[in-house]
């Protein structure tokens, strides 16, 4: 998860971000449904503020051969608005299919752990008998919370260090995944690909 940090922390380690895929032309391309809360009519979050975390998440991956194509924009329903418990966060599994990531965005995402709100969440649930994970996304996240939060589905823990995109910290530059999170994202995609759990565009 991404917390709400009150200022962002200054990093010392200078980031080496990778400029491009090694040894591959072409990323591969995934799917992104994305259901979003709605207020009275209106989505919680604006189009334009979808695309940029889409944005963002592309210029991450792309080092690792992954891209993302945002689908559609769906509504997500009032029961699914105010994220509160962790019940709330598993009631949101049936609504997973297979084949693309789904991203939720909900108007408010509580700190199940201790009090306060998160930007963003990487959630696992078997409530349908069946292992679903997804992302679910607050409205206050910041830019690069898709992209964190991806990180997590494609198998990376938290980093402690400083501009690390795994890491609460911000360095001076652009947050990036180093190599070794690079070569995971790969094996997850690849296992991904070959589970049938996800289907490249
Ligand atoms: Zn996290």
């Amino acid at each position: 998860m991404l917390r709400v940090l009150p200022a962002l922390a200054l990093g010392l380690a200078a980031m080496t971000p990778l400029a491009a895929a090694e040894g591959e032309d072409e990323p591969v391309r995934f799917g992104l449904r994305i259901e979003v809360a709605r207020e009275g009519e209106s989505p919680v979050v604006s189009p334009a503020w979808l695309e940029a975390q889409v944005r963002e998440a592309n210029r991450l991956f792309a080092p690792a051969g992954v891209a993302f194509d945002q689908l559609e924009e769906a509504a997500l329903p009032e029961a699914h608005r105010v994220m509160t418990t962790r019940r709330d966060r598993h009631r949101l599994a049936p609504r997973v299919g297979d084949d693309l990531v789904h991203v939720f965005v909900v108007a408010s995402l509580a700190n199940v752990d201790e009090p306060g709100f998160i930007q963003g969440v990487h959630w696992r649930s078997r409530l349908t008998g069946t292992y679903r994970h997804y992302v679910i996304l607050s409205r206050i996240a910041g830019g690069s919370v898709l992209g964190h939060e991806l990180g997590h589905f494609f198998g990376n823990p938290h980093s402690d260090v400083p501009g690390n995109i795994m890491s609460y910290a911000r360095g001076n530059g652009p947050p990036a995944f180093d190599r070794a999170q690079l070569r995971r994202i790969r094996r997850f995609r690849d296992r991904f690909v070959r589970s049938g759990e996800l289907v490249p565009r």
